[in-house]
C-alpha cells in the first residue's frame, strides 16, 4: 500500500497533468513550506517521565494563514501528517476560504493518559511551537483525538506568550469565543453534500440506504443529520465493531448510548457485524467517517455501495480509487465532502477576528451555502472534463493556489 503523502500525490499529479501545469509549478506546491517535528515530555501523574513526538506541517500559505486540525493518535507520523497537511491547502481552496493548508499531531494513545496529563502533553507542545502558529499564520483545530477542550489549553497557554489572541485557534468551546455549530459542522457538510449527490443522480434520501463507518464527532453529526432528512441508516460503528439494523438505527437512542458508555459495545439496537462486513454492505451511500486507508485494493471489489462520500481524510486509497472508477461507483471527495469543518473554523476565526458573534441560524446558512457552491462548481468541472469527481476537485484547489502562487510571486 502507498504512503498516505504517495497517495495524496498521486491524486496531485493526475489533476496536475490534465491542467498542463509546468513541472516546476508541480514541485513548488508539492513541497511544504516548513516541516515542525518536537519532543513533547510530560511528568505523568506517578511521578515517571513520558516523551512524545509532536508534528506541525506547514504546507502552503499563498492563499492565506495555514489551516488545518491537531491529531492525537498512536498511529501519527510524520508522513501522515504532512499528506494530511497537502490535503489542507486543496480543501481550503475547493471551498474557497483563504487560507493555506497545515495538519499537526502527537503520536499518542489518548486513553493511556489522565485528562490532567493530556493538558500537560497539549500546554507542552504548544510552548513548543507558539513562535511558529498564530491568527495571521496558522491556526489549528481540533481532529481526531482532541477537542474543544483542547483547544481551549492551546488558546490560553498561547495566550500566555502572545496576549488576547482567541483566533490562534478554532473549535474552542462556545462559552469561549468559540463558534455555535462549529461541533455539528463537519457532519452537517457531509450531510449536505450527500443530498446533493443523490439529488444529482435522481435519487432523493427518504429511499436511501446508509452505512457509516465512525461514530465520533464527524459521524455522529453525519448520522444524525441523513436520519432527521429521512434517511435510513442501516449501520453504524466505531472502534469496538458495528451494528446493523435493516430496519433503520434509532440514531439519538445509539447517540445516548455512546453518550454515556462511550463505545457502540453492548448497544442492543441492531446485531452486531464487523467493521469489514459494514464496508460490504448493499446500501446506497456508503460514508467512511473514522480512519484513513480502509477502502483498499483488498475490500474495493466487494463494496455494494452505490455512492461513497468520504467524511474521513484519506479513507480510500489511489488503488481502491482506480478500481471504484472502472466500477463506476461516484466517490465524493473528502477534500469537498468534509470540508464543512474548517468552513465553520473560519467563520469562528472571521468572528474573533471581528469581536463579533453570529447566531446559529447564520452558520448554518453560510455553512450551506458555502458547500453547495463548491459542490456545484467540483459537479460542472467533473462533466465538462469528464472526469471523476476528486479530479475536479483537485483541479480547482491546485488552479486556485497556483493562481495565488503566481500573482503573488515568491
Ligand atoms: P473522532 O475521534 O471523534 O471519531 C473517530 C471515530 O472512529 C470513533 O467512533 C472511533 O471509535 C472510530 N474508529 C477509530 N478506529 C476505528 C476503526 N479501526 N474502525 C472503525 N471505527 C474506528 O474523530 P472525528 O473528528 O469524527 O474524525 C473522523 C475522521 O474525519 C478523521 O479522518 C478526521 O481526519 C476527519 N475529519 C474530521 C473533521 C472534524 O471536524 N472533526 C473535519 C474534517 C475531517
Amino acid at each position: 500500500m502507498k504512503s498516505a503523502f504517495e497517495a495524496a500525490q498521486q491524486y496531485f499529479d493526475e489533476a496536475a497533468t490534465v491542467m498542463d501545469l509546468s513541472h516546476s509549478m508541480r514541485d513548488l506546491l508539492v513541497t511544504p513550506e516548513r516541516e515542525i517535528k518536537v519532543q513533547v515530555p510530560i511528568k505523568r501523574d506517578n511521578g515517571e517521565i513520558a516523551t512524545f513526538i509532536g508534528y506541525r506541517m506547514q504546507h502552503n500559505s499563498a492563499r492565506g494563514p495555514m489551516k488545518g486540525g491537531l491529531r492525537y493518535h498512536h498511529e501519527v507520523n510524520a508522513d501522515e501528517v504532512l499528506a494530511l497537511a497537502s490535503l489542507m491547502t486543496w480543501k481550503t481552496a475547493v471551498v474557497d476560504i483563504p487560507y493555506g493548508g497545515a495538519k499537526g499531531g502527537i503520536s499518542v494513545n489518548t486513553k493511556d493518559l489522565s485528562l490532567d496529563e493530556l493538558e500537560r502533553l497539549t500546554r507542552r507542545f504548544v510552548d513548543e511551537i507558539h513562535d511558529l502558529f498564530g491568527p495571521d499564520k496558522d491556526i489549528p483545530a481540533p481532529d481526531m483525538g482532541t477537542n474543544a477542550q483542547t483547544m481551549a489549553w492551546i488558546m490560553n497557554q498561547y495566550e500566555k506568550f502572545h496576549g488576547f489572541a482567541p483566533a490562534c485557534v478554532t473549535g474552542k468551546p462556545v462559552e469561549l469565543y468559540g463558534a455555535e455549530g462549529r461541533e455539528e459542522a463537519t457532519g452537517r457538510g457531509v450531510g449536505t453534500l450527500t443530498l446533493a449527490l443523490l439529488r444529482k443522480f435522481g435519487r432523493s434520501i427518504e429511499s436511501s440506504t446508509v452505512a457509516i463507518q465512525g461514530f465520533g464527532n464527524v459521524g455522529t453529526f453525519t448520522a444524525a443529520y441523513l436520519h432527521k432528512a429521512g434517511g435510513k441508516v442501516i449501520a453504524i460503528s466505531d472502534v469496538s465493531g458495528a451494528i446493523l439494523n435493516r430496519m433503520g438505527i434509532d440514531i439519538q437512542a445509539a447517540l445516548d448510548w455512546v453518550g454515556e458508555k462511550k463505545s457502540l459495545t453492548g448497544f442492543p439496537g441492531g446485531e452486531r457485524i464487523t467493521n469489514e462486513e459494514l464496508l460490504a454492505l448493499d446500501v446506497d451511500v456508503l460514508i467512511p467517517a473514522a480512519l484513513g486507508n480502509v477502502l483498499t485494493e483488498d475490500n474495493a471489489k466487494d463494496v455494494r455501495a452505490k455512492y461513497i462520500v468520504e467524511a474521513a481524510n484519506g479513507p480510500t486509497t489511489p488503488e481502491a480509487d482506480a478500481i471504484f472508477r472502472k466500477r463506476e461507483i461516484p466517490v465524493l471527495p473528502d477534500i469537498l465532502a468534509n470540508a464543512g469543518g474548517v468552513t465553520v473554523s473560519y467563520f469562528e476565526w472571521v468572528q474573533n477576528q471581528q469581536y463579533f458573534r453570529w447566531d446559529l441560524s447564520r452558520v448554518r446558512e453560510e455553512l450551506e451555502r458555502t458547500m453547495t457552491r463548491s459542490f456545484d462548481k467540483i459537479w460542472s468541472i467533473a462533466n465538462e472534463k469528464k472526469v471523476p469527481l476528486r479530479t475536479a476537485a483537485y483541479l480547482v484547489g491546485i488552479g486556485r493556489v497556483s493562481r495565488a502562487t503566481v500573482l503573488g510571486g515568491i
